[in-house]
């Protein structure tokens, strides 16, 4: 499962983070998830248990933010939100869209003790 080795990228940083910042225990991980990212929440909960257990993070809450994705629409000539890969322009329908951003998944804030 694709999510298991995401969470083993998430469990790496932490470490290191624990290590580096000298904490034990982590209390929250919130995540920025892209639309286009192709991570299923459901999926990626489990496997954040499953992986987490008996590390720092073992009793961390899991806070997930599912950030649209931006794609640049030429008729416009700007930076418009799309919600799927190949989605029109809310503005011009036009489908002359390059994806810039919405597939990536990052940790954006670590709550520890
Ligand atoms: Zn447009």
């Amino acid at each position: 499962m694709h999510e298991m080795s995401l969470c083993e990228g998430i469990l790496q940083i932490i470490e290191d983070e624990a290590q580096k910042q000298q904490f034990t225990e982590v209390k929250q991980v919130i995540l920025d998830v892209g639309v286009l990212s192709g991570v299923e929440i459901t999926a990626l909960e489990f496997a954040f248990e499953v992986i987490m257990q008996g590390t720092v993070a073992e009793k961390a809450t899991l806070k997930i933010n599912e950030i649209e994705a931006q794609a640049w629409c030429m008729p416009c000539s700007k930076t418009v939100n799309i919600k799927q890969r190949y989605d029109a322009c809310p503005d011009c329908e036009s489908y002359q869209l390059q994806v810039s951003g919405g597939d990536e998944m990052r940790i954006k804030e670590l709550e520890v003790n």
